[in-house]
């Protein structure tokens, strides 16, 4: 049986990870401080004597028992907000973190693989974006505590497969959706979609023509999954290419719901990249990957989740 260390592993990506790699059997150790994250979202495989929840910072010494096969590091704020409102602990998890797990999977000879992210591109010049393209951050900017953290790690986790052998893998994700989505994480999905079913007005910011790719989760998680079975060191994109502006998603949620909610347009947040979309040419080619839920499909999906949430809030339609 195949170990696998998931820091992180209470947050929305990593418990779907712990989901699929359970049911894949492996034996899964789950690492999360529940700084942005729950053990809600683990809560069912709690029992399983395959499935290990630790509480711990990973910004810390990380003490794992016994052998490791793969240590999959997804610890971090994601969501703008959580960033914005916790710089110091971004920082530090995707340097400090980030270090601590790669020391990890050298002592147990474990394949590492990092969650980085398509905010390593920054406000894009190019488009859509290549991995080879190396991105236009702000580093003294809002969003700068989360992209250069990432890009730290991105560099680390290099020099570790460089110097040290360290079997390293790097995603960078785009825009992901589904269900255990915090709906108050800020993100543009949880938002609209919380605020179409109660009838708020749908807050848009600028003008709502910047651009994003959105990506169902069960597709970026078979993408992660592929690159980690992979032999392919070099950064990869996951993501749907299928791209659309802010204020068209905002449309197609208020369609989707039925509601009868207005658009609201607010201040655009600084640094708020204008375009996004992967080029995906490495992921197909590579990895045989691509997506195959589109984004009307992952939206009906999540949206009996988000319904269910504001059931248990006592605050539904
Ligand atoms: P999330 O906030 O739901 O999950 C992150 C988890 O990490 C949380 O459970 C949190 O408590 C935990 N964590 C944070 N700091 C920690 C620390 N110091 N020690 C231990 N645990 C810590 O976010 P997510 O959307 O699931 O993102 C997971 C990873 O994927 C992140 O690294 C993020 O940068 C990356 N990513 C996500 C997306 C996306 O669209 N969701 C896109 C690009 C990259
Ligand atoms: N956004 C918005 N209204 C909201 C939340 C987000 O218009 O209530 C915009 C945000 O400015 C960005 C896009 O939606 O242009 C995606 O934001 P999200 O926070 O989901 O992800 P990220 O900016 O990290 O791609």
């Amino acid at each position: 049986m195949q170990r696998t260390l998931i820091t992180g592993g209470a947050g929305f990506l990593g418990s779907h990870l712990c989901d699929r790699l359970v049911a894949e059997g492996h034996e899964v150790i789950c690492m999360d401080n529940f700084i942005t994250g729950s053990p809600k979202n683990v809560a069912h495989l709690i029992g399983n004597p395959h499935f290990h929840l630790i509480e711990h910072d990973v910004t810390n010494y990380i003490y794992v028992d016994g052998p490791l096969d793969y240590v999959l590091h997804f610890a971090s704020p994601a969501s703008p907000i959580d960033y914005l409102q916790l710089p110091i602990q971004t920082l530090k998890v995707g340097a400090l973190g980030t270090h601590k797990a790669l020391g990890l999977a050298k002592a147990k000879d474990a394949r590492f693989l990092l969650a980085s992210t398509s905010e390593v591109y920054g406000d894009p010049l190019v488009h859509p974006q290549p991995e080879t393209y190396w991105g236009n951050v702000n580093p003294v900017g809002l969003r700068g505590v989360y992209d250069e953290a990432k890009r730290f790690a991105e560099a680390m986790t290099m020099a570790y497969h460089r110097y040290h052998g360290v079997e390293t893998r790097i995603v960078r994700i785009f825009n992901t959706f589904g269900k255990r989505m915090r709906l108050d994480d800020g993100r543009a999905l949880p938002t609209f979609m919380g605020q179409a079913l109660q009838g708020h007005p749908l807050t848009v910011y600028g003008d709502g023509s910047q651009t994003r790719s959105f990506t169902y989760v069960k597709d970026t998680v078979e993408g992660i999954l592929r690159l980690l079975q992979s032999d392919v060191v070099e950064p990869i994109n996951i993501g749907n290419p299928d791209e659309l502006t802010i204020l068209d998603f905002a449309k197609e949620i208020i369609a989707l719901t039925g509601s009868t909610s207005k658009i609201v347009f607010e201040l655009l947040p600084e640094d708020d990249p204008l375009i996004r979309q992967p080029d995906i040419s490495r992921a197909r080619t590579l990895l045989g990957w691509q997506p195959q839920f589109s984004r009307a499909e992952g939206l009906r999906l999540t949206l009996d989740y988000v319904r269910e949430q504001l059931r248990d809030l006592g605050d539904g339609e």
